[in-house]
């Protein structure tokens, strides 16, 4: 490994928010910290014991040009969409769905005991594939590789590369890496990727130190945003911790933002909600299943 870890640049500690119907959630980051995250949109943290904080779920909504994945690491979220796909997301499962032109798509968390903890995160598309044709992937949690290192890090790969493994989500437009890395006492973790990736670490279980050795120690719920470098570098006290690390390729274009639609210009939105209110949003009704 090369000696340039990537710095810290910025901490969030993320909000408390109602999304959906009356979700309370957690949102590490949104639309405030456009273009910091680039090719990120937003990060949401739904995580709570109280059935009340979600049971009211996301009923049926529009998205159109982003990606929303949806990672459970307990409980479980009913789904179904406007292709035809439905189904249960569960404990360990990811649903990586490209809204490409248009879905219309409805996630209801079920009671679940003793909590309901996950993550949603939307990818921006790109303008050349915005009204691209949807896609989905459900995939169940066994799917996802791990690799253990001698550090005892135990890294889960859901996109990208780690080592000699690769995550079983390809071909985003991104050229994302999502992993779930969690690390014993006192382990370390370095991963090399791309200089111009965006990168960016939400801790999950804390306090994890990212960056240089001499980085500042970041709490569970914290997001922490990397500086330029060769490498991600993170380490965990005597509590070890855990942690979500996602980079991506900027996209480095123009952000117009309403709700669960993101395009690149103020036209476009309307354009989507007049198609919304004429009925002519989702062009694509026929499944479409990728694994
Ligand atoms: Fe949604």
């Amino acid at each position: 490994m090369t000696d340039h870890p990537r710095p810290v640049v910025q901490r969030f500690s993320g909000h408390e928010t109602l999304e959906g119907a009356g979700v309370r959630l957690r949102r590490a980051f949104g639309n405030g910290e456009v273009p910091l995250f680039d090719p990120f949109l937003l990060l949401d943290n739904f995580g709570s014991k109280e059935p009340a904080d979600y049971l009211a779920g996301f009923p049926w909504h529009p998205h159109r040009g982003i990606e929303t994945v949806t990672y459970m690491l307990d409980g479980q979220v009913d789904h179904g969409d406007s292709l035809g796909n439905s189904g249960t997301i569960g404990a360990g499962d990811v649903q990586w769905m490209t809204s490409g032109s248009g879905i219309i798509h409805q996630e209801m968390p079920r009671r679940s005991e003793p909590l309901l903890r996950g993550f949603q995160l939307w990818v921006n598309l790109p303008a050349r594939a915005k009204m691209g044709v949807p896609a989905y992937r459900g995939l169940r949690g066994g799917e996802f590789p791990v690799e253990t290192t001698d550090d005892g890090a135990r890294v889960r790969v859901v996109s990208g590369r780690f080592g000699s493994v690769e995550g079983p989500v390809r071909g985003i437009s991104v050229d994302p890496t999502y992993l779930d890395v969690t690390l014993p006492p006192g382990g370390k973790f370095q991963l090399p990727l791309p200089p111009e990736h965006t990168a960016f670490a939400h801790t999950i279980d804390g306090p994890v130190r990212f960056g240089p050795s001499e980085g500042p120690e970041s709490p569970a719920g914290e997001t922490t945003l990397f500086g330029p470098g060769d490498h991600a570098a993170a380490s965990a006290g005597p509590a070890g911790g855990r942690f979500l690390l996602v980079a991506g390729r900027p996209l480095h274009e123009p952000v117009a933002w309403y709700g669960p639609i993101v395009m690149n210009h103020q036209s476009e939105l309307s354009e989507a909600v007049r198609e919304l209110r004429a009925g002519t949003f989702v062009k694509e009704r026929r499944p479409v299943v990728e694994e």
